[in-house]
Order: C-alpha cells, then sequence, then structure tokens
C-alpha cells in the first residue's frame, strides 16, 4: 500500500500525457506481440470505420451484433475487434445487400456513431498459442488434457461416460443448445476440439483418428460429420459428436484476447462483451 500510494504522484502526470493510439497503432502492437506472419490474403481488415481514429476504448466480440455495438458505445468504445464478419459472409462482401434494411441499419449505426471494425479471425488461430482455443481450454479446465503437438487433441486420465461429459460442459454453458449424435453411455478417454466452422475438411480426418473417440465442434453442415457419426455408431466404430454451437466454442477464446490485448494496449480500456448463444429451443 505504501508503495503504490508512493508511485501514484509519479504515475499521474504520465498518464496525463498518455496519447490514445490510433486504430493503426493498435493492429501494428497485435501483429507484431502476435509473432506470427499475416497471412498475404486475409479477412483481418478494417470493415468500417478509419485506420486513423483515435482509440477511446476497445470491444472485443465473437461476433459485432447490433446489440454488441450498442454496448460497446454504452462502454465509450469505438474499436470493435470481432472474430467472425460484419456482414454476414466471410470477406463482408456487400453483393447481394445493396438494399437490404438490415445491412442498411447496422452500417448507419457504425457510421453515426463512428466506430471502427476491425475483424481478427486468421492471425488469432495462426498465433502460438492460437487465442481462441487458449482462451476455450483456459474456461473449460482442459490444459492437463491437450496435446501439446496438437492443440485439437486431447486425453481425459480416465475412462468417463458420454452422458457425464456433456452434463458438465452443459453446466459450464448453461445458455448453450447443445446438441449430441452417439450413444450416451459410451465410455472414451481421447477427444478433440474444432472449434467454430472448421467443416468437413478437418471434422473428417479428426473422426478417423483412433484417439478421436468425441468430437466436440462449433458447426457443422448437418449432412457431413454429424451423418457420418451417426452411421458410425450403427457399425459398430465408437465415435460421438458434440455440437455447442459456433457462439459458444469461440467467445471465450475472445474473452482471453481481451486480456491479451490490454497487456499491450495499456492506455485505453479493453472490455470483452459476449455477443451470447443466438437460438432459444421450444
Ligand atoms: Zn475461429
Amino acid at each position: 500500500m505504501k508503495r503504490f500510494l508512493f508511485t501514484l504522484p509519479l504515475l499521474l502526470p504520465l498518464c496525463a500525457v498518455a496519447e490514445s493510439p490510433t486504430v493503426q497503432d493498435v493492429i501494428d502492437r497485435i501483429r507484431a506481440e502476435a509473432d506470427h506472419p499475416v497471412r498475404e490474403t486475409t479477412v483481418d481488415t478494417i470493415k468500417m470505420g478509419s485506420p486513423d481514429a483515435e482509440v477511446t476504448g476497445i470491444v472485443t466480440t465473437f461476433m459485432p451484433t447490433l446489440a454488441v455495438l450498442k454496448k460497446a458505445v454504452e462502454l465509450n468504445c469505438n474499436l470493435i475487434i470481432p472474430h467472425e464478419p460484419l456482414l454476414y459472409n466471410h470477406w463482408d462482401s456487400l453483393d447481394g445487400f445493396e438494399n437490404d434494411a438490415v445491412v442498411a441499419a447496422k452500417r448507419q449505426f457504425i457510421e453515426d456513431h463512428k466506430l471502427t471494425i476491425w475483424r481478427f479471425h486468421d492471425l488469432i488461430h495462426d498465433m502460438h498459442p492460437d487465442g481462441i482455443y487458449a482462451g476455450m481450454v483456459r474456461r473449460l479446465e482442459w490444459t492437463a488434457f491437450q496435446n501439446p503437438d496438437h492443440k485439437m487433441l486431447f486425453k481425459l486420465p480416465v475412462e468417463t461416460r458420454l452422458r457425464t461429459f456433456v452434463d458438465v460442459l452443459a453446466r459450464k454453458y448453461p445458455e448453450a443448445e447443445i446438441r449430441v449424435v452417439g450413444n450416451p453411455d459410451m465410455q472414451f478417454s481421447g477427444f478433440g476440439m474444432a472449434v467454430g466452422a472448421m467443416g468437413s475438411r478437418i471434422h473428417f480426418p479428426l473422426l478417423q483418428k483412433d484417439e478421436v473417440e468425441v468430437l466436440v465442434i462449433g458447426e457443422a453442415n448437418e449432412w457431413e460429420a454429424i451423418e457420418y457419426v451417426r452411421d458410425a455408431g450403427e457399425a459398430g466404430i465408437r465415435k460421438a459428436l458434440i455440437i455447442l454451437g459456433h457462439a459458444i466454442s469461440e467467445e471465450d477464446g475472445m474473452a482471453w484476447c481481451a486480456e491479451w490485448i490490454q497487456g499491450i494496449v495499456p492506455e485505453v480500456p479493453v472490455h470483452h462483451v459476449e455477443a451470447g448463444d443466438p437460438f432459444w429451443a421450444p
């Protein structure tokens, strides 16, 4: 306490003169800290706003929903760093949305409040560790189970019933609409996790590994990995699939991201605002 009182007068003048970073400063610092080359073709670009805007505060989120943008304005934050696109398609193309009322309302809100949206998708997955996995594994308390050489592979210390494993997930994410394919009484220890919407190109090679008896995913097309796992059960091959929902499967990664950015951008507050699960069920 004494030490704090001593240093406070020294810190105050420093704070008073500390200039707000620009959007470009923040992006440059993130890229430098990530210590991984930026992909030649990347979706990690400014979607709206300006690289020269002075940053008042930063919000990280899984999805830049209109509700998240409103919350960012309440928090006096003008730089939004989402994991996913602004306009419902991977490249944030305006094609087909030229006269769209939803897109117009969202873009108007961003212009009215002078927000800047910079997507942080490719690089956060390319980093070591992958920031999305770092946040998810921390929240799920799976650190001890993770294969140090393969971020997607895990092994439980004891054989566990699928139903028990899913119950733990459901308690962690009471708002999630978790769905499961496979025998609830199946015992397993090896599992995989493919966050987000990685697609069958990633899901099938994981499911083909003997050590992946259960695969936890964000989302999949319902006619691909989901039906594969249903047939696996019928063929006597022990496989199960747990579908968390895309939002649930990555949001804690963006919470981790807020803490990480605060460490490299200390001048302004950095908040994580959850987009939340979009679904309700009857
Ligand atoms: Zn992702």
